[in-house]
């Protein structure tokens, strides 16, 4: 039967949700408060947008923080695989890069939101821009005649005035960079109707640490590295790649994904431990150390170490291992060695807080999935009622796999209303 359906949000699961709704014969209303859709598609990927990652649903999940078994059927019905095939007959030509990532060919973000935008319109979807929603409610019937499959019909407030619906898909994105229009609006909607929501708190985010290490080293990027949480001694997560020190303390990619395990936690109980050599034992990086102190017998140590630390890492190393920079190689003391190899294989940061929600790339936290129907994302306490996107408790590392939720969760939303 055809329905009237409004589809909160006009970002990249607004869209997906309105584009196969109205493909299954529905009468589709997408309501967006920005004059544009998909404004934070703009932003994603440093303007190239990583759309999503050729991986199989199984790898995908493994890249999901929060609550990936919910996403098992919504993967499997509509996979990265499907994602790319769709895009593609939408016109739009990819390529896959390192780790699988998928970008548009011609590396504009814009080209993957005329895509999705040129197939809302094809299927009939009635764009209004500039409408931000400002309530959603559910009224029952009287007239038997007009009267829905499961008896509800929902009232959508509007600042531009009233509408009704059979059913309601809320894709109003999370809390971070709220100048792209996502500003939380549909977790109000959600607990309006009686939904528990997660508290929302920022996931992918540059962590800010104690003391002026970091800071001293800003713009220092490191590669090869190993970064690791640990809370009373158990490590918490661990990543390897790359990393950056900024002003506040460290962002870059490993960063992001550690971020992502400690926003929930009591930071002062948390340590952060970087090895600046993973790739060496403890014994493999003292014979380096032997070999290199052997080849600069004479030199200050603050010259010597040039081949193994960047050379804006030498003082803070040395600092930490007690040794000063002007000391003669020849008179390190074997102890001194110790300290510095542990300064190398365990440097040790103290988070004290993420960087804030509007700056993290994605918002965990947000309508418990408990209460959605994995398969349909309908809620299970009103029919009808629909969530999709970033608007649920579910995040995922970088890679695409955000941007894959929002597309896999808009697929099953706008099918099964
Ligand atoms: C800087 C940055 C880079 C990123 N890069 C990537 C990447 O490369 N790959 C990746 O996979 N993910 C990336 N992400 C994450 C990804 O962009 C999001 O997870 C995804 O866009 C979420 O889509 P969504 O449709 O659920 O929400 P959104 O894109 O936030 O869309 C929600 C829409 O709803 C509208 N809206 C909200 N409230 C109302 C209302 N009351 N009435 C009407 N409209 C409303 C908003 O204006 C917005 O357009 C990035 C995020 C950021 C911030």
């Amino acid at each position: 039967m055809e329905k009237d359906v409004i589809v909160i949000g006009g970002g990249a699961s607004g869209m997906t949700a309105a584009y196969f709704a109205a493909l299954r014969g529905n009468r589709v209303v997408l309501l967006e408060k920005n004059e544009k859709l998909g404004k934070k598609i703009y932003i994603t990927g440093k303007g190239r947008c990583n759309f999503t990652n050729d991986s199989s649903p199984e790898e995908a999940m493994k890249h999901i923080v929060s609550n990936p078994k919910f996403m098992t059927g919504a993967l499997r019905a509509f996979p990265p695989e499907s994602v790319m095939r769709f895009f593609e007959d939408g016109g739009l030509r990819i390529k896959t890069e390192r780790g699988n990532r998928v970008f548009p060919l011609s590396d504009h973000a814009s080209d993957v939101t005329k895509t999705l935008e040129q197939y809302c319109r094809k299927a009939g979807v009635e764009i209004c821009l500039k409408e931000t929603v400002r309530s959603v409610s559910k009224k029952q019937c009287t007239m038997p005649d007009i009267l829905s499959e499961n008896n509800t019909m929902f009232d959508i407030l509007t600042d531009c005035g009233a509408r009704t619906a059979d059913a309601v898909i809320v894709a109003t994105g999370g809390l971070s960079y709220p100048t792209t229009g996502s500003t939380g609006d549909g977790y109000r909607f959600a607990r309006e109707f009686g939904h528990s929501t997660v508290a929302a708190v920022p996931a992918l985010c540059g962590i800010e640490t104690e003391g002026t290490d970091c800071a001293q080293m800003q713009g220092l990027s490191l590669k090869n590295v190993r970064l690791s949480a640990l809370r009373k001694g158990r490590e918490i997560a661990s990543f390897f790649g790359e990393m950056l020190f900024t002003h506040f303390g460290i962002s870059g990619p490993s960063v992001l994904s550690l971020s992502s395990h400690l926003n929930r936690l009591p930071l002062p109980e948390v340590e952060l431990r970087l090895d600046l050599k993973p790739a060496l034992t403890d014994g493999q990086l003292d014979q380096r150390l032997l070999r290199d102190f052997d080849a600069d017998k004479n030199k200050a140590i603050g010259n010597v170490l040039g081949g193994l630390l960047p050379k804006a890492m030498i003082s803070v190393v040395l600092r930490r291992a007690n040794i000063s920079p002007q000391k003669p190689v020849n008179s390190v003391t074997k102890a001194e060695r110790k300290g510095l190899l542990s300064a190398i294989k365990c440097f040790i940061m103290i988070p004290s807080a993420l960087r804030p929600i509007e700056e993290a790339i994605v918002t965990a936290g947000g309508v418990s999935v408990r209460e959605i129907n994995p398969g349909t994302m309908e809620s299970k306490l009103v029919p009808g009622l629909f969530f999709c996107g970033e608007v649920l408790d579910l995040d995922a590392y970088t890679g695409g796999f955000n941007l894959q939720i929002a597309f896999s969760t808009g697929y099953a939303a706008g099918n099964a209303v």
